[in-house]
């Protein structure tokens, strides 16, 4: 994991009157899991997509050990941090073993290291390689959907991991699995992870430490689920 800072982070969308992310200041220690919760619209996705460069901030600061990633180019910043969304946002028209090398063949990863590393992920996160390597995600169920997702989004290696409503859209005993598969996966790992939900109890259930956020990410409480809930 890298440790991550923002500082008064920013973001005022063209045309709006209110900024979506407005001076959020915020450090992030290297291999914890911070949940941002909130309801939806309080700028959640809008700080993810800072952190990982799609979007570009009005103000503030990011670094990411200690490096001041604020302006880094996107295509850099894909090895640097995955990203997991919602709905999984695989490629639809990519077998899973594309979608989950795109990272690495970006990075220019040499081909036997990328197939090698194909099957490695779909065997991390619980998926039989023969069998799921040449699927097409339409044909999955949404649950493994997600765990080629995790895997796409971890394959090459990054020190940072952004989930944005990761278990948003599956079932509850699936989005439970997931839950499950995510701590076992991090205890491995160590990751430096920043998930964002507007389900408390996911929210206490896989933070270290919470931040609740409210309109414009304004940051009401950071804390650790023990401390949050005895508030
Ligand atoms: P969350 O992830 O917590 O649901 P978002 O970051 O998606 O919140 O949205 C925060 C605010 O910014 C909302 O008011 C939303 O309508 C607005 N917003 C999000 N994306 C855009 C955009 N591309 N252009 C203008 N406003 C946006
Ligand atoms: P969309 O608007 O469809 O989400 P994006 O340009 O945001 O398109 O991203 C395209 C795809 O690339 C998305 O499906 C997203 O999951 C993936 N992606 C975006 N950023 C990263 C990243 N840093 N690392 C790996 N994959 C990423």
């Amino acid at each position: 994991g890298a440790s991550i800072e923002l500082e008064h982070l920013t973001k005022r969308y063209p045309g709006s009157a209110a900024p979506a992310v407005d001076n959020v200041t915020l450090e992030l220690k290297a291999g914890e899991v911070v949940v941002f919760v909130g309801p939806s619209g309080c700028g959640k996705s809008t700080t993810l997509k800072m952190i990982n460069r799609l979007i570009e901030p009005s103000g503030g600061r990011i670094r990411i050990d200690g490096e001041d990633v604020t302006h880094m180019d996107p295509v850099r910043m894909r090895r640097e941090v995955g990203y997991v969304v919602q709905a999984s946002g695989l490629f639809p028209h990519m077998t899973v073993a594309q979608n989950i090398a795109l990272v690495p063949r970006m990075t220019g990863w040499p081909r036997a290291r990328i197939r090698e590393r194909v099957e490695e992920m779909l065997d991390l996160v619980g998926l039989d390689p023969g069998e799921f390597r040449g699927r097409y995600p339409g044909e999955l169920s949404g649950g493994r959907r997600q765990r080629v997702a995790m895997a796409r989004a971890l394959a090459a290696d990054p020190p940072v991991l952004l989930m944005d409503e990761p278990f948003g859209a599956v079932d509850p005993v699936t989005r439970h699995h997931l839950q499950d598969e995510l701590v076992r996966l991090q205890h491995r790992l160590r990751k430096t992870i920043v998930l964002a939900t507007d389900d408390f109890d996911e929210a206490i259930k896989l933070g270290d430490r919470i931040a609740v956020l409210r309109e414009r990410s304004h940051i009401a409480q950071f804390d650790t689920p023990e401390a949050i809930l005895t508030h």
